[in-house]
């Protein structure tokens, strides 16, 4: 398979001023085409590591393929990033099911707002923070991962994920990860699509 750069879902001012035209031009043409361009690299001498993104997402992962695995896994967060962020989104109005699911598993609405936050902020360097299911028992729960990792590799499916890789704040908000969480989860998260993976359930990704 061959990856693709996928288009933005919205104009690259539309998050504005929450997340900047500048950043998205550097995160989406620069960043992201970057990972399709070096996974597109490794991927041409390795032929068989899957039919779908999570089968050679989990298959490099499995074979220890450190440099296909970021590039692959950082291809298939940033797919789900940019429908992760809608303009006129975030705060508390969630679909109903997902909110009465997140309430049951984590807490309601300021304990779940207060917990990602603090995941984003304690991820220590490049990385993640997720609102995952967990594929065995369907429970919720907040998680973070390092560079590249994302809950696929942990039995996992990713309902939302917030990038706390610097290229995803510093021209907006310099160092201040806090206040780009915070607009993150007040003013960015697309509901609805989280609430679409949340329908769908755990995912079922063969490795
Ligand atoms: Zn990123």
């Amino acid at each position: 398979m061959t990856f693709e750069l996928p288009a933005l879902p919205y104009a690259y001012d539309a998050l504005d001023p929450y997340m900047s035209a500048e950043t998205l031009e550097f995160h989406h043409d620069k960043h992201h085409q970057a990972y399709v361009d070096n996974g597109n690299k490794i991927l041409s001498d390795l032929p068989n590591m899957g039919e779908t993104l999570e089968e050679v997402v989990l298959n490099a992962h499995k074979q220890q393929n450190q440099g296909l695995f970021n590039n692959a896994a950082q291809h298939w967060n940033h797919n789900h990033f940019w429908h992760w962020m809608a303009p006129n989104g975030g705060g508390d109005k969630l679909p109903g099911a997902l909110e009465n699911k997140i309430t049951e598993d984590i807490g309601d609405f300021a304990t779940f707002r207060g917990k990602f936050i603090e995941a984003g902020l304690t991820q220590f360097g490049s990385g993640w923070c997720w609102l995952a299911m967990d594929n065995a028992t369907g429970k919720l729960e907040i998680m973070k991962t390092a560079n590249g990792d994302n809950p696929l590799t942990h039995g996992k499916t990713a309902l939302l994920g917030c990038d706390v890789w610097e290229h995803s704040y510093y021209i907006d908000y310099r160092n201040a990860r806090p206040k780009y969480m915070e607009a993150f989860v007040d003013n960015m998260i697309n509901w609805e699509y989280v609430a679409q993976l949340f329908e769908q359930g755990p995912m079922k990704a063969a490795a």
